[in-house]
């Protein structure tokens, strides 16, 4: 076998990082990195400042081991320097186990489950989710399955948007289990995918279906991506009814409902019907300001009212977001050795800021961003009109304001012609399975989230 160059590792693991850690971190300290070199599992990474290699280093490089762990097949660890610094003789591991306080921090050393699925981690636990109206019912359901596996819902299906604590839950019910000697794999769905492809490759299906068969506890994360991948799904739903007829919990988590997935998953989705669905929805107010009370505290630091109030108001769309806020400022505090302010804040978070405060745009700019774009009439979007442009742009105004806006689907309705609810679920639906199949609608939904999320100029109203 070739051995894949240093850059193409990084990249890979770029991208895993990518989903594992909150948007503005990624941007700030991962992005603009590359591989130097990559030898005997060492690799040493380059960064565009000593910020930014302390930063990564104190914060980051156990994430990043385990996650070069899973794709290099082998223990590895990272060392991160400055852009343009020599390489040293002797790369030195920089992966000491950090300082408590480190939100990013798993452990050091990937246990031995490493082979078998990314490791828990231990600081997502049942114990450390903050409960609001918001998600309840999700937890409920996640302290059931842990208490009785198998027996209470199963599957157990956990759904909603990016950053609100779903990998939290099932790393929640993984560690809970774990600790009452249960046998847990918790896997992304790409890994299983990868996983699958290779058993394929190196004829080792025997050895897949062994791992993913034997587990108390399977826990697969952000299920949407089985989408459209047919033999994936295949040998899925083969492991799934396995497990689920010896009474092993299957938990899953992903970004949509079932009803969204497309009819390819049907035998999934009926099989899904057998447990329990649960949503997550944005927290409020109150429970963002919780969750951010204990994040401070697990890292240790004091953050003054003021700076917990723009951080609640600021990355009210994603818990993920609001705590990769809470990081940013705590670093800058601790390598300027200052106490946070809310200036300190400002200027940490400089350009985050400058985003538009609401998380979410508004119905109003969904809908005119959608008709400048495919340039059709409002009136003709929310009137009885199916000619082809006016469908599609009903159809992706719903599919926008249902993931970009968070809508219920009976508000949706309301707002576009007083629709029933059953045809906005499936318009929304389609659109979502459609994307996913045709790159130029992808693209056309990207460019168009970007430019409602982009910072606006004020207009004249
Ligand atoms: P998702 O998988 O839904 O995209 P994550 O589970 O990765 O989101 O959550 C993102 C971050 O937000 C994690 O650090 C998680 O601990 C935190 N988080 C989200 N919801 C809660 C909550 N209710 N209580 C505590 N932390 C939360
Ligand atoms: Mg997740």
């Amino acid at each position: 076998m070739n051995h894949p160059s240093p850059r193409t590792v990084w990249e890979a693991a770029l991208g895993r990082l990518e989903l594992q850690v909150s948007r503005p971190s990624f941007a700030t300290w991962l992005r603009d990195t590359s591989a130097v070199s990559f030898d005997d599992g060492r690799m040493v990474v380059a960064t565009p400042s000593l910020f930014a290699a302390r930063w990564l280093e104190q914060r980051m490089s156990s994430l990043v081991e385990a996650t070069l762990t899973q794709i290099a097949g082998r223990p590895s660890t990272v060392r991160f320097q400055v852009a343009g610094t020599p390489a040293s003789a002797e790369p030195r591991s920089v992966a000491t186990p950090t300082s408590s306080g480190d939100c990013d921090d798993w452990p050091a050393d990937p246990p031995a489950s490493s082979g078998r699925g990314f490791a828990l981690n231990p600081r997502y636990t049942l114990g450390s989710f903050v409960v609001g109206a918001s998600n309840q019912l999700a937890y409920a359901a996640a302290v059931a399955v842990s208490t009785r596996p198998g027996a209470a819902y199963n599957p157990l299906f956990l759904y909603g948007g990016v950053g609100l604590g779903k990998t939290h839950l099932l790393h929640g019910i993984g560690n809970a289990s774990a600790s009452r000697g249960l046998s847990c794999l918790y896997v992304s769905s790409e890994q299983f995918t990868n996983d699958f492809i290779t058993s394929l490759q190196t004829k080792r299906t025997r050895e897949f279906r062994e791992k993913y068969r034997s587990v108390d506890v399977l826990l697969m994360d952000d299920i949407q991506f089985l989408r459209g991948k047919e033999t994936v799904q295949e040998s899925f739903f083969h492991t799934f009814n396995d497990l689920h007829n010896s009474n092993r919990q299957i938990v899953l988590a992903c970004d949509r409902p079932t009803s969204a997935l497309s009819p390819i998953e049907d035998r999934i989705r009926s099989r899904l019907q057998w447990g329990l669905s649960a949503d997550i929805q944005l927290p409020a107010q109150e429970t963002r300001r919780a969750i951010l009370e204990l994040k401070a505290r697990e890292i240790g630091v004091d953050v003054p009212t003021d700076v917990l109030n723009l951080l609640t108001d600021r990355f009210a769309g994603s818990v993920r977001d609001m705590e990769g806020a809470l990081n940013r400022v705590a670093a800058y505090a601790d390598l300027t050795g200052t106490a946070i302010d809310l200036a300190l804040a400002h200027s940490a978070l400089g350009e985050l800021l400058a985003l538009p405060p609401a998380p979410t745009p508004s119905p109003q700019a969904i809908l005119s961003t959608v008709c400048g774009h495919y340039q059709v009439d409002l009136r003709a979007v929310v009137s009885k009109r199916r000619d082809r442009k006016v469908t599609l742009a009903r159809q992706v105004a719903i599919y926008l304001l249902r993931e970009q806006a968070l809508m219920p689907l009976k508000s949706i309705g309301a707002l576009v012609g007083n629709r029933e609810h059953p045809s906005v679920r499936q318009a929304w639906a389609k659109i979502g399975r459609e994307r996913d199949v045709d790159p130029s609608l992808d693209a056309e939904l990207r460019s168009l989230s970007e430019s409602l999320f982009a910072p606006r100029e004020a207009t004249p109203s």
